[in-house]
């Protein structure tokens, strides 16, 4: 049903950013460790995306490619209820119907893997023995080739790889253990090594937020009643013009989150002073259960259980942390 994924795409696929957001992620889903990405004219030409990951089945090729969840919805009648089912499961298939998408696999080492390919349609039919070292390899080319309102509303090339950037620099800062290879029109834009030591992690905070931000930044960890706080905050001596540093993980997935927000910017104005945008990459950790980060699969929101003690605790976290180096 290509209505019914070219639908479903307008949302989980917005930009050449959330396309990468998806063929990264599922690249982490399976395992891997090295992420090759290649990018050509901001995205919107070709992403590729390398991985050494577990590679998918000769079997579950079909099953990977086609929309498990949603494949009733015909009529354009039902676009209202596209807009309450979440998107889960459903990232390549709504890619490969707004561009031509490539996918070669391997499950083993000997050389031998499957290559599939579709346009603007759905791909389970044309499957192919093709070489692949253990891994996959996602290639997407064209993006909106056939959805040209679509197309109208990407922006230069500068602005789309930029978007795309970032993507790539929040998932580098959550996985600290894989390596990122970054290639834009042919040229290695980051080579970030994988590592899980502090320095190690230090090295790759330099690498995604500038030399500058470390240099500036204090290291804190701070653990109380479940709940873990860790990560850099930037002192006054850094300065940036942009709003843009401002990382904040939840188990491991980054979010963007009113309470979360304003408990950080409440810490840094009552230590430090007003009028400046904290900068900081920092990772808070609590019992899942007690968390929802997939309150929307596209957005970055989170539902904790008790607000009142995730506000407290980040607040008075980092407020100790801030007043301990902050003369
Ligand atoms: P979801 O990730 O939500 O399951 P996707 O459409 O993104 O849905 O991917 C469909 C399936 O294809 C995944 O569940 C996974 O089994 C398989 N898959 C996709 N990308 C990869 C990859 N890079 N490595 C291994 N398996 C993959
Ligand atoms: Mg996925």
């Amino acid at each position: 049903p290509r209505l019914a994924n070219q639908i479903a795409a307008g949302e989980v696929v917005e930009r050449p950013s959330s396309v990468i957001k998806e063929l990264l992620e599922n690249s982490l889903d399976a395992g891997a460790t090295r992420l090759d990405i290649d990018i050509e004219e901001g995205g919107i030409k070709l992403m590729r995306v390398r991985d050494n990951g577990s590679g998918i089945e000769r079997d579950d090729l079909p099953l990977a490619l086609s929309r498990h969840a949603t494949s009733k919805i015909y009529e354009l009648d039902d676009l209202e209820a596209v807009a309450t089912l979440g998107f889960r499961g459903e990232a390549l298939a709504s890619i490969s119907s707004v561009a031509r998408l490539a996918l070669i696999t391997s499950t083993n080492d000997d050389a031998s893997g499957w290559q599939a390919v579709a346009e603007g349609r759905d791909m389970e039919t044309d499957v192919s023995p093709a070489p692949h070292p253990r891994g996959t390899t996602v290639e997407v080319r064209d993006l909106f080739f056939n959805t040209p309102a679509r197309r109208k509303f990407m922006r230069t090339e500068k602005t789309e790889y930029n978007h795309l950037e970032e993507v790539v620099k929040r998932l580098a800062l959550s996985r600290f253990d894989v390596a990122f290879n970054l290639r834009h029109n042919g040229r290695m834009v980051y080579a970030w090594r994988a590592g899980d030591s502090q320095l190690e992690q230090e090295r790759r905070v330099a690498q995604v937020c500038g030399p500058a931000f470390m240099e500036n930044a204090v290291h804190i960890d701070i653990e109380r009643n479940g709940m873990r706080l860790w990560g850099w905050v930037a002192l006054p001596t850094f300065s940036r013009s942009q709003a843009d540093l401002q990382h904040f993980y939840v188990n491991g997935r980054s979010i963007r989150d009113k309470l979360v927000g304003h408990a950080v910017r409440q810490a840094f104005q009552d230590v430090l002073f007003n009028g400046r945008h904290p900068a900081f990459v920092l990772y808070f950790e609590l019992d899942p259960s007690t968390v929802d980060v997939n309150v929307h699969p596209t957005k970055h929101e989170v539902r904790f259980r008790d607000n009142r003690n995730v506000h407290d605790f980040i607040y008075s976290s980092l407020h100790h942390a801030l007043a301990r180096v902050t003369p």
